[in-house]
């Protein structure tokens, strides 16, 4: 198991990155991996702090491609250790380049979007659609919850999203365990289905533009990561709803948010395996995440492919979408998300 050892969650914690990195002994070269927005709101002030202690080195990167990410491991071959200072793009591509280039990094989200930010899985763009590559969890987590507050609260509402998901990898997993003898890990599952459990109980708290929620929400991330690190793999986070999220991504492109496709899936799935999918719903609406393919100006037809299409996005891994589903429960399973 791979875990982050030091994880600092507050108000102004951005001012901790520098002792983070001498604590870690992490070495006296940094590259500071950001992007255009979020190196204004975060990345230059870590550069100047750091500054006053290591060589540093800044890489910007504007999106997220192999291209870019080969650029960003040319520049770390240079230093001793990587910062991903941005959100899940900028931290994707820090990881991606750190892990290629055997340099340890810390992750240091301005958005609380995804369990990107503390998990060992990028995704990154090819041209077949998005493929998620296994790498290396950060060493350390540095959350500053009065930035992370002042992120669009879509994001936020996406995070919450991602982490409620957690309930559905987990019956997906325990589903291919039954059905398939694959292996489970009664920790992560535990932790993960905790994490979710402690989200849903705290949805009416989550509120736009609060730290505490903020503050929340990386916690349930990190702890969604370390699951995922546990069970060596994605499955406590990532089951028939991601592949559905995946597949809506492919064909509607940048119109969900990872997590925001992603809940909807859970919603989807939860119905599928019998469960509570209204309270999944009501969670998803308490938090401001939508629960419908319109208010993603999504035509639902294409939601209808994208759940046809989901069970073929990465095939080895068997959820509930492998049971057999026909064009006309795809259409039931999305008119059901409008149901009063
Ligand atoms: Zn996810």
């Amino acid at each position: 198991m791979q875990l982050p050892r030091d994880v600092v969650i507050g108000h102004g914690s951005l001012s901790h990155v520098p002792s983070v990195c001498s604590d870690l002994r992490l070495g006296r070269s940094a590259l500071v991996v950001t992007g255009i927005h979020t190196g204004d709101l975060a990345g230059q002030k870590v550069v100047s702090l750091l500054l006053e202690s290591y060589e540093v080195r800044t890489f910007v990167a504007e999106t997220i491609s192999m291209k870019i990410i080969r650029e960003a491991e040319k520049a770390a071959r240079d230093v001793d250790f990587l910062v991903g200072v941005g959100g899940g793009r900028v931290i994707d591509t820090a990881k991606i380049a750190s892990f290629n280039t055997d340099r340890q990094f810390i992750s240091v989200p301005t958005a609380a979007s995804h369990d990107g930010i503390a998990s060992a899985r990028a995704s990154v763009p090819m041209e077949e659609g998005s493929a998620s590559l296994e790498a290396h969890p950060p060493i350390a987590i540095v959350a500053d919850t009065e930035i992370i507050a002042r992120a669009p609260h879509r994001l936020l509402a996406a995070g919450c999203a991602d982490i409620v998901s957690n309930y559905t990898a987990c019956l997906d997993w325990e589903l291919a365990h039954r059905l398939r003898n694959e292996p489970v890990s009664e920790y992560a599952i535990a932790l993960s289905r905790m994490t979710a459990e402690l989200l849903m109980k705290n949805a009416r708290t989550i509120r736009p533009g609060q730290e505490e929620s903020a503050w929340f929400v990386i916690k349930a991330l990190v702890s969604s990561g370390v699951a995922m690190s546990i069970a060596g793999s994605s499955r406590p986070g990532s089951g028939g709803e991601h592949k559905f999220g995946h597949a809506l991504e492919r064909i509607a492109p940048g119109k969900a948010l990872h997590g925001e496709a992603c809940g909807i899936g859970t919603i989807i799935t939860m119905y599928l395996h019998g469960g509570d999918w209204r309270e999944i719903r009501n969670a998803l609406q308490q938090v401001g995440a939508p629960t419908t393919p319109e208010e993603l100006g999504i035509p639902d037809g294409t939601a209808v492919d994208a759940l046809l299409m989901a069970k073929d996005i990465r095939p080895e891994r068997f959820t509930i979408l492998d049971m057999g589903l026909s064009r006309e429960s795809a259409e039931h399973l999305i008119g059901m998300l409008y149901e009063e």
